[in-house]
């Protein structure tokens, strides 16, 4: 029997509920829809989209994401994700890599050439220009020692820094800052410093070193809440489901049998099957309270996270005319032009965002002080800036941006099947084996899905 929430009356039940419209959720929900179950989606705030949502700037009238997001081609089923809710004609993925890397007003590519497999990637370090040939040649050796490193869970690389593995591996400063940190960074949202060498690893490995379309940055056409959320609710309500938003969740009743889930101010409802799709801290305020410290459920305490900081600058004239660009010897990491992503005339003026990951030294920073910094940052990087007005400055700060994966986090990580049966958990920081990404939301949603479609069946 199932222990009774504190308060509230069971009035429906449910085969299926997922709790939390991150893409985690709606890939849950989605995926269930598919397989005939009509879930009820529940989200706390009046958008879906989680930690990847849009909002309308009243000012500029813009839809500004809440960071600017990009992908990968290795993330494939993400990638799925967005064909089967019919949202792939909203992004843009190139066949190769072809990022532009600015360094004292010299601009340098790393780019995939045209052989076939992992020589293209090959390619990349061959041409790329902020390297000497020492630094080339150092660089090839890490390549290929990482490409042969072997991950296993709770194996070695899981405990020491990426950084350590990298020196111990033949790298130097300039190597690491030049390429290995410029790509680390943004990917895992932390330095290589930081960063387990099991996750640089996998994030080499997993795009950089084999069919080169797996390594082309992929970007949305439009905002994140026009891409994703609605499409992916719309899919479900086509197939019977149900999506309610300002639905928040204040308790998840255990014990043995339907899963009670209590819908703040509202009905509780008694699921068959409930996937919780929340982060670490949403997880463990809506356990009972005896649940949150047990052997199982308490490693979600120890997940940390990290912040991004996104600083949009609305110029009246175009001054960069890349699409994205990363710059090294600068507080600017990466840099994207977002009226060109989102291929809007602007009236000629142009909206770029400067996204800031690791972003510790920016997060307590009030706006006044990050606009001097990076205004100036801009005028010295893009000619143009220096002249043009900005019209328009906004700073969007996520502090729980990303989880971290930093040594030893690994084993923290709960997988998509609880001890609870009917309870299937998913979020990006699940086990999935990758980084905090929406590449991983999704993986964890589907997983977690096909488990409870699983122990649904089992039952008849
Ligand atoms: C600024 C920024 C930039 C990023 N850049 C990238 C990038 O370039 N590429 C990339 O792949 N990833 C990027 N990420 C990471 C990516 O956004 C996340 O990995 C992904 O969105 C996580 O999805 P999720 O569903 O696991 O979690 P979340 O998105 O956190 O979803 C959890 C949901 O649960 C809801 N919720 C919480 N409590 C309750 C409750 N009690 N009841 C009901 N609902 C509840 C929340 O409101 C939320 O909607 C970025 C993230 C940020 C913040």
């Amino acid at each position: 029997m199932a222990s009774k929430p504190d308060s509230g009356t069971v009035l429906s039940s449910r085969r299926a509920v997922v709790v939390g419209g991150g893409l985690a959720g709606l890939a849950a929900a989605v995926r269930l829809s598919e397989g005939g179950y009509a879930p009820l989606l529940l989200e706390r705030r009046p958008f879906l989209g989680g930690r990847a949502y849009s909002f309308v700037d009243r000012e500029s009238g813009a839809e500004v994401d809440n960071g600017q997001h990009v992908f990968v081609g290795a993330c494939t089923e993400y990638r799925d994700f967005l064909c089967r809710i019919g949202a792939w004609g909203n992004v843009h993925v190139p066949a190769r890599l072809d990022a532009p890397v600015l360094r004292g007003g010299k601009v340098s590519r790393l780019r995939a050439g045209g052989l076939p497999g992992p020589l293209a990637n090959l390619g990349v370090i061959a041409r790329y220009g902020h390297l000497s040939l020492r630094g080339k040649l150092r660089l090839l050796y890490g390549m290929s020692r990482l490409r042969f490193a072997v991950r296993k869970a709770g194996g070695p690389l899981e405990y020491e820094t990426f950084d350590s593995w990298l020196r111990r591996h033949g790298q130097d400063d300039d190597t690491i800052e030049s390429f290995w940190n410029l790509i680390t960074l943004p990917a895992l949202n932390d330095d290589v410093r930081e960063v387990s060498a099991d996750m640089g690893a996998m994030l080499f490995q997993t795009a950089l070193m084999g069919d080169p379309g797996k390594a082309a940055i992929g970007y949305p056409l439009v905002g994140l809440s026009s891409l994703a959320g609605s499409a992916a609710a719309e899919f479900v309500r086509s197939h019977g489901g149900e999506v309610r938003c300002r639905a928040g969740v204040d308790g998840i009743g255990l014990g043995g049998g339907p899963v009670e889930v209590r819908i703040s101010g509202s009905e509780t409802i008694s699921a068959e099957s409930c996937v919780a799709a929340l982060m670490p801290s949403g997880l463990l305020a809506v356990l009972p309270e005896e649940r949150r410290s047990d052997e199982f459920f308490s490693n979600a305490s120890r997940i940390e996270t990290a912040p991004i900081v996104g600083v949009h600058i609305w110029y009246d004239r175009w001054v960069m005319d890349e699409t994205f660009m990363a710059v090294l010897d600068s507080p600017v990491q990466w840099v994207f032009n977002v009226t060109a992503m989102h291929g809007e005339a602007d009236g000629g003026g142009q909206h770029i965002v400067i996204s800031l990951s690791g972003a510790w030294k920016w997060k307590n920073m009030p706006k006044a002080e990050l606009r001097e910094v990076f205004e100036a940052e801009a005028a010295t990087l893009f000619p143009a800036a220096a002249s043009a007005r900005a019209t328009r400055f906004l700073v969007v700060k996520m502090l729980d941006a990303t989880f971290r994966v930093v040594p030893g986090a690994a084993r923290y990580r709960l997988p998509q099947r609880s001890p609870e049966p009917g309870l299937f958990l998913a979020g990006d920081w699940t086990d999935t084996g990758w980084p905090s990404t929406m590449e991983g939301a999704v993986r964890s949603g589907n997983r977690a899905a096909d488990l409870a479609m699983e122990y649904l069946a089992g039952k008849g």
